[in-house]
């Protein structure tokens, strides 16, 4: 696998290719090692913005949070070989079937494909991500839950963590780039090009889909990819970034131009509930904490029921268990009990009014920087109030200790997980979505869409190993589309 740095070689020499992948963080890269493996006649060239490591290029990710001004644009993603995983965390899990369905109390729910197409490939993508695949069940016959006797309102779930990260050396593996590095470069027919920045496209002879890429490093050098199919894997902000770009800069009239960057979600993040208890009941929670099952670092957590989310019309939501050593400062502790925070993750409601703008300031390789409108919908504060009340509830009732709810200010900031997604949606209709089912734009027939952009709606779980299942899949689709030419 040639690797070439666009600062330091003269890469004009044409490097054309059969399939160009925007963007080498897993999804990226994922797509790339299989199209490269079963696609052996195919030329893949992937191009990645940044460096081997997070430089320079950082900087084009420098944007502003008008609404929920959780964290800096900035830091919310990574611009190097392996993306945003420099920074991520590992968690993982599996979307739900409930998540995939129209539910008519969440605006704008329900997917174009099944549960079951999405689940084909969840194996593959926990081998890509090195999770240990033996139990995804919701009760691990290895982790010690508590026991709940009304389970109507709660199930149990469990969290693996991919060692596929940078910052916690016990288990770090490096990135998915570090992690394959040996497959990766016995690929003969996959290029990587790094410092090489998607810029501008050309349009094919008869309009119906892209011919070629122009990229450019931070010194101006310029260079044009020619494709015969183009998959952007530049994280959810940025697919949409560069498609509203191109599309508002020429006036180019896809037919889903109106939606390009709309239905921006996250994954609330909000400590909901405090929760004291005596030793022995403390102790029950310990395989929340995080436990090794294998090789491989579990944690137990709820999860909300599907009968619950129906009949009280709610978002999914996911429940984490943290200890904490505050007890001094917590009203209603006494001095030997121990203390717990109740965090949610939660499902946001995709809402129009979510949205990437395009920013009349430029960024470093002068593009137009983002603009992202986010807040919370009246859905979504809803759910967080009724799981607060109802973990209040079940706790007692359960005698699983105390449970105090937080006060809720819908003016103070809730945290995010860095979980984009969204905003280049897909859909059955271009009035409603940005990708077909099969991840295509609608109105050019050869470029498509990887990553969380196209999730209509998030569920209740960490989103990068449903990205890479959902890559997976459309690297089937142009496997297909590929394999007799
Ligand atoms: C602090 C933090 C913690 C997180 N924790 C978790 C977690 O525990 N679990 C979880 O599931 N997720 C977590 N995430 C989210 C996770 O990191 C992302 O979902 C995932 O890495 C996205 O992968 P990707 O390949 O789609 O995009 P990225 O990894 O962002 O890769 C996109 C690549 O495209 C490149 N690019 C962008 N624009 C261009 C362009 N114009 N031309 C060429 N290349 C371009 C970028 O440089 C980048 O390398 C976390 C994120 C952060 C920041």
């Amino acid at each position: 696998m040639p690797l070439y740095d666009f600062d330091l070689t003269s890469v004009n020499a044409q490097q054309n290719s059969d399939i160009c992948i925007v963007g080498a963080g897993v999804v990226g890269l994922s797509t790339a090692v299989k199209l490269a493996q079963q696609l052996p006649h195919k030329k893949i060239v992937l191009l990645e913005s940044g460096g081997a490591t997070p430089d320079a290029a950082q900087a084009a990710n420098e944007g502003e949070i008008i609404g929920n001004n959780a964290y800096a644009l900035i830091s919310s993603r990574a611009r190097a070989l392996g993306g945003s995983q420099w920074f991520w965390g590992g968690n993982s899990r599996p979307l739900q079937p409930i998540d995939f369905k129209k539910r008519n109390w969440v605006a704008n729910s329900g997917w174009p494909i099944s549960y079951a197409q999405f689940s084909e490939h969840i194996e593959s993508a926990t081998q890509l991500l090195d999770i240990d695949n033996s139990d995804w069940s919701n009760q691990h016959p290895n982790l010690k839950q508590v026991k709940l006797n009304n389970t109507e309102l709660f199930d149990h779930t469990h969290f693996k963590l991919s060692p596929q990260i940078t910052h916690t050396s016990e288990v770090a593996t490096g990135t998915f780039y570090q992690s394959k590095q040996t497959l990766i470069e016995s690929l003969d027919n996959l290029d990587i090009i790094t410092h090489a920045t998607v810029v501008d496209y050309q349009l094919k002879d008869n309009h119906s889909g892209f011919a070629s890429l122009t990229i450019a490093n931070l010194q101006q050098k310029q260079h044009v990819i020619k494709a015969e199919s183009f998959i952007f894997a530049a994280g959810a902000l940025e697919n949409a970034r560069i498609l509203k770009y191109f599309t508002e800069k020429d006036d180019l009239n896809l037919p889903c131009r109106d939606v390009i960057g709309k239905y921006f979600m996250e994954h609330p993040h909000r400590f909901l509930n405090i929760l004291v208890s005596g030793k022995e009941i403390h102790s029950k929670y310990q395989d929340y904490f995080g436990k090794f099952v294998g090789s491989a670092m579990h944690q137990a957590r709820f999860t909300l029921s599907e009968n619950f989310q129906r009949q009280e019309k709610l978002n999914n939501c996911t429940l984490t268990f943290l200890p904490s050593d505050q007890k001094n400062n917590i009203k209603g502790a006494f001095s030997r009990e121990q203390v717990l925070f109740v965090v949610a993750l939660m499902e946001q409601e995709p809402q129009a009014s979510n949205y990437i703008q395009l920013d009349a300031q430029k960024d470093i390789f002068n593009i137009p920087k983002i603009k992202l409108h986010w807040s919370l919908s009246d859905q979504d504060w809803t759910t967080l109030k009724k799981v607060s009340k109802t973990v209040d509830q079940f706790v007692g009732v359960n005698r699983l200790g105390r449970s105090f709810s937080k006060t809720f200010n819908r003016k103070v900031t809730v945290r995010g997980g860095h979980h984009h997604m969204g905003t280049t949606r897909m859909g059955t209709s271009p009035t409603e979505a940005v990708v077909d089912k099969d991840c295509r734009v609608f109105g050019l027939d050869n470029v498509y869409m990887a990553g969380g952009s196209v999730f209509p709606t998030g569920g209740a779980v960490n989103p990068t190993i449903n990205m890479v299942i959902l890559a997976q899949r459309l690297a089937d689709t142009i496997i297909k589309k590929h394999a007799h030419e």
